[in-house]
């Protein structure tokens, strides 16, 4: 059997994996990445936050990313029936940073930066699947299987997990947690945008009105076409009449803030996508010889897009604390990766909570609330989640709470 041999082996090639091994590489260790799929190949998760971009810069990715041309992002519209909406620029964020993003098909994302990698020399190997890992302290030997089905082996020193819902080493090492959030589903499908707008560009998402804790995300594309997809209880869905098509359809006629925009668009699929039970969990984040990064680590909910800043900015981190270990010096995982990956999650779970309580879309939509208040909103939004000089970031769950309470009380909002 062939064997190779490489100082970190990375799994996956989503952009996870892309800014691991770039990383790694570039800081003059050797790494090698295995890719289940042949790539483009599609995966959900378009809309970026501008935090991604430190990560995307930090790995030499960006430059690649910018040449694609890809639909800017300025900021995040939320829209609720026909006389409720909220708009976040980027450009009013309290965090200091990169103020705009991209809103990407994933499949030409993940691609560039692919290609890119093959293009500085590390070696990418598509159609090739992890099967088995063994541990011997921290060197491990990986088999996998390439698409003719020939088994190979990889040794390596340490090796970054960034498999998304492969989720390699939690299967196979039984890490797996269930998320703290229930199970939710979702339809969605790309269309041809016809009938869009010049200030139609944000992404925007709309909350249904007549159907609590389920909202729609619209992010349009710089190819003219544009992802339209619901979110919500599965029981919400099952109580729709036909097939996923038909939901779908169903679903943007009822909502006025979209139907007439996609009335008469053609879907690009030939028929919808659906998704349940995505968010995900594991009971550790790194162990000996070895770190979980991106959704291989813990998925929370696609509402406010997070999943590919916190997939780039674990990898981007889990690669340096690596680079450090393998060349002889000390390294604190605990604090240093589990614990500030933990923070930025911890974060956004109490925002996602809030949005399904309907407490931030009690806060989103009054218009009474203090421009400071809502520029650390807004830098969370963006991504900043890491910002300890945001009151919104360090007292996340009190400060939402209090807020919340204070505007279902009807006062003013002002920060003191
Ligand atoms: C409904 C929904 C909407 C979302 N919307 C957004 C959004 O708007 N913005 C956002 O930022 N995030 C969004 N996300 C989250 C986003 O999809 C993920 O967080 C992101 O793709 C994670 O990146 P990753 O690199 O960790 O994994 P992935 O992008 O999934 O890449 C993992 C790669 O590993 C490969 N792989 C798997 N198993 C193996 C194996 N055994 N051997 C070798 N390779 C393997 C896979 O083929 C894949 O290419 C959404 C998620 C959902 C469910």
């Amino acid at each position: 059997m062939k064997i190779q041999k490489v100082d970190v082996l990375v799994i996956g090639a989503g952009p996870s994996g892309c800014v691991a091994s770039s990383i790694v590489h570039d800081s003059g260790l050797s790494t090698m990445v295995i890719e289940k799929e042949k790539f483009p190949r599609f995966v959900i998760g378009e809309s970026l936050l501008p935090r991604c971009m430190v990560a995307l810069t930090e790995a030499g990715l960006i430059d690649t990313v910018a040449e694609q041309g890809f639909q800017k992002k300025f900021g995040a519209k939320f829209l609720k029936g026909s006389n409720h909406s909220c708009e976040f620029l980027f450009e009013d964020q309290f965090s200091e940073g990169w103020n705009w993003t991209w809103q990407v098909p994933r499949a030409d994302f993940d691609s560039s930066m692919s290609d890119k990698l093959i293009s500085k020399g590390i070696p990418v190997h598509f159609e090739t699947a992890v099967t088995a890992v063994k541990f011997m302290g921290s060197d491990s030997v990986t088999t996998v299987v390439d698409k003719e089905g020939n088994e190979s082996q990889i040794e390596a020193k340490f090796i970054i997990d960034s498999s998304g819902y492969g989720r390699v080493l939690p299967r196979l090492f039984d890490l797996d947690e269930p998320s703290k959030f229930p199970p939710r589903r979702t339809i969605f499908a790309h269309f041809k945008d016809v009938n869009r707008s010049m200030e139609a560009n944000n992404a925007q998402i709309i909350v249904i009105d007549h159907a609590p804790q389920v909202w729609t995300w619209v992010i349009p594309f710089s190819n003219g076409n544009v992802s339209v997809g619901f979110v919500g209880d599965p029981a919400f869905f099952d109580a729709l009449e036909g097939d996923d098509d038909q939901k779908l359809k169903t679903l943007i006629a009822r909502e006025a803030n979209i139907s007439e925009r996609f009335a008469d668009a053609p879907m690009v699929w030939e028929h919808a996508k659906t998704i349940a039970g995505y968010s995900i969990a594991a009971k550790k984040l790194y162990g000996d010889g070895f770190a979980l990064t991106g959704n291989a680590a813990e998925f929370l909910d696609p509402v406010f897009s997070s999943g590919v800043t916190f997939a780039v900015e674990s990898a981007m981190v889990s690669a340096k604390l690596i680079s450090k270990q393998l060349k002889g010096e000390s390294v604190d995982w605990e604090k240093d990766y589990k614990e500030y990956i933990m923070e930025g999650v911890d974060t956004f779970r109490t925002y996602v909570r809030a949005w399904y309580e309907g407490k931030l879309q009690d806060i989103f939509f009054n218009p009474t609330i203090d421009q400071k208040i809502k520029r650390m909103i807004c830098s969370v939004l963006a991504g900043y989640v890491w910002d300890k000089e945001n009151y919104y970031v360090k007292n996340h769950a009190k400060a939402i709470d209090t807020l919340a309470h204070i505007v279902r009380m009807n006062k003013p909002v002002e920060i003191v």
